[in-house]
C-alpha cells in the first residue's frame, strides 16, 4: 500500500500518458467506398477473365473494401470473419501488382505453415491462369533442388513459409531486389512470438520502399500496436471481436466432466462426422496420434495430420482430404488457421484450444464463404470458465449440444 502511494503524485487512474501505446485505439480507416463488382475494381482484363472463371461473381465486404488500396500501393491491416475471402484476396491483387513482362520475384506472401503456403500458390495459379502468372511455394520438407530450379527459372511470386523463404533468400537464390509488396497471411500468428524473429530476418533482406500488407481474421491490440514499427500510414479494415464469429457456424459443448468421456462421446458422433467432412483437433502430437490409434481400433475410418510427420505423408493426408477420400481428419492447429476444404461442415474441439484466437480459427474451417457450420466443445469440468470467457469475449453462444445436432450440419 505504501509502494503505490510514494511512487507516485499522479492518481493511479490517470498515470498513463496519452501517449502509450496501450491507449491508442485502433479503428477502421474513414471513408472507404465499398466497390460492389470485379468489373469495376480496375483490374487488369485477363485477370478479370481469371476471377470469373474461378468462379467468383461478387466480390465479398473484405474484398469490396480492401482490393483498392492494396493495388494502390497502399500499405493495408486487413481484418475479416473466417472464411470470408481474405487469401483469395491476396491472390488476386497479387495477380494484379505483378509486371509478368519482368521475370523477377516481386511478391512475397508469408504464411505460418506449409499447406497454406502451398494453397495460396494454387489459388495464384488458378486466377491468374490467363496472364501468365509464375508463382512458386517456398516451403520447408520440400526439396532445395527443385526450389533452386524454379527460382533461377524465373517466378513474379513466392508463396512460402519464412524458414525456407529465409533460407534461399541467404544462398542468394531467391533475390529481394524487385520485392515491393511482402504480404503476411494470419498476420497475428506471423508477428507472435514463434514467428516474429524469422519474418525480422527475412523483412531486412527486403528494398526500402517496401508495401506491406497484414491479413487475419484475429488482430489482438498488441499485434497493431506493433505494425508502426514497419508500415506507413496504413489503411485499416477493422471487425469488432463481437462481430468475429459467423452466424452461420452453430456452436456447442458437451459437457464430459472427464477425459475418458471423450472418446465414448466422439464414437456416439462418428455418424455425424461423416454426413458430410470434419475436423477434430487435439492440443499436442502425441494425443492426436493416440485418438488416431484407438478410433482405428475401434474400426472408425480416420485420417490424421501433424507437424512431426513427413511432408510427403502431410501431401498425401492434404490430397485424400481435400479430394473427399477421406471424411474425418484429426489434427493439431496445423491445421487451425487458413485451410480451405469447402465440404467441411463440422468441428470438433477434443480439447479446448491454448487461446482465444485459435478458437476462432479452428471453428472458421466450418462455414466457409457463407456455408453452414456446427462447432463442438468437449468440455470437462474445469474447462468449462474457459468456455464461458470465449462466448463473452466475443459475445456469442454456446449451446449445450442438442440431440438432433446432425440436423443442423
Ligand atoms: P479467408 O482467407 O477469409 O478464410 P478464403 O480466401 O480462404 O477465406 O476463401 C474462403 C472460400 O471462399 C474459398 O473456398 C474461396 O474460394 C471462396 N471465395 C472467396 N472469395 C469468393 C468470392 N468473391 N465469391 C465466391 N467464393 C469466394
Ligand atoms: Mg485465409
Amino acid at each position: 500500500m505504501a509502494d503505490a502511494a510514494t511512487t507516485s503524485v499522479v492518481p493511479a487512474n490517470r498515470r498513463r500518458s496519452t501517449n502509450a501505446p496501450e491507449d491508442l485505439e485502433f479503428v477502421t480507416t474513414k471513408g472507404i467506398e465499398p466497390i460492389l463488382s470485379f468489373e469495376n475494381m480496375g483490374i487488369k482484363e485477363d485477370l478479370l477473365r481469371g476471377v470469373y472463371a474461378y468462379g467468383f461473381e461478387k466480390p465479398s465486404a473484405i474484398q469490396q473494401r480492401a482490393v483498392r488500396p492494396i493495388i494502390e500501393g497502399r500499405d493495408v491491416i486487413a481484418q475479416a470473419q473466417s472464411g470470408t475471402g481474405k487469401t483469395s484476396m491476396i491472390a488476386l491483387t497479387v495477380c494484379q501488382v505483378v509486371d509478368t513482362s519482368i521475370r523477377e520475384v516481386q511478391v512475397l506472401i508469408l504464411s505460418p505453415t506449409r499447406e497454406l503456403a502451398a494453397q495460396t500458390e494454387k489459388v495464384i495459379l488458378s486466377i491468374g491462369e490467363y496472364m501468365n502468372i509464375q508463382a512458386h511455394s517456398c516451403i520447408g520438407g520440400k526439396s532445395v533442388g527443385e526450389d533452386i530450379r524454379k527460382l533461377e527459372y524465373g517466378v513474379h511470386v513466392v508463396s512460402g513459409t519464412p524458414g525456407r523463404v529465409c533460407d534461399m533468400i541467404k544462398r542468394r537464390t531467391l533475390r529481394t531486389r524487385a520485392i515491393k509488396l511482402l504480404v503476411l497471411d494470419e498476420s497475428d500468428e506471423m508477428l507472435s512470438r514463434g514467428f516474429k524473429d524469422q519474418i525480422y530476418d527475412v523483412y531486412r533482406y527486403l528494398p526500402p520502399e517496401l508495401q506491406v500488407v497484414l491479413i487475419s481474421a484475429t488482430l489482438p491490440h498488441e499485434i497493431l500496436e506493433i505494425t508502426n514499427k514497419f508500415m506507413t500510414d496504413p489503411v485499416r479494415i477493422l471487425v469488432k471481436r463481437d462481430e468475429l464469429t459467423l452466424e452461420g457456424i452453430k456452436q456447442f459443448f458437451v459437457a464430459v466432466e472427464k477425459e475418458e468421456w471423450k472418446f465414448d462421446t466422439l464414437c456416439d458422433l462418428y455418424d455425424t462426422l461423416t454426413i458430410t467432412q470434419a475436423v477434430i483437433f487435439c492440443n499436442t502430437k502425441r494425443k492426436v496420434d493416440w485418438l488416431t490409434e484407438k478410433m482405428r481400433n475401434y474400426n472408425f475410418t480416420v485420417s490424421s495430420m501433424h507437424g512431426d510427420m513427413p511432408q510427403k505423408e502431410r501431401d498425401a493426408i492434404m490430397g485424400e482430404f481435400r479430394s473427399g477420400e477421406t471424411r474425418v481428419l484429426i489434427t493439431t492447429d496445423v491445421w487451425a488457421r487458413g485451410l480451405d476444404v469447402q465440404q467441411v461442415s463440422l468441428v470438433i474441439n477434443y480439447d479446448l484450444p491454448n487461446n482465444r484466437e485459435l478458437y476462432i480459427h479452428r471453428i472458421g474451417r466450418s462455414g466457409r464463404f457463407g456455408r453452414k457450420g456446427v462447432a463442438i466443445n468437449f468440455v470437462k469440468s474445469d474447462d468449462i470458465r474457459i468456455l464461458r470467457d470465449i462466448e463473452q469475449y466475443y459475445s456469442t453462444q454456446i449451446d449445450e449440444m442438442p440431440m438432433n445436432v446432425a440436423d443442423l450440419i
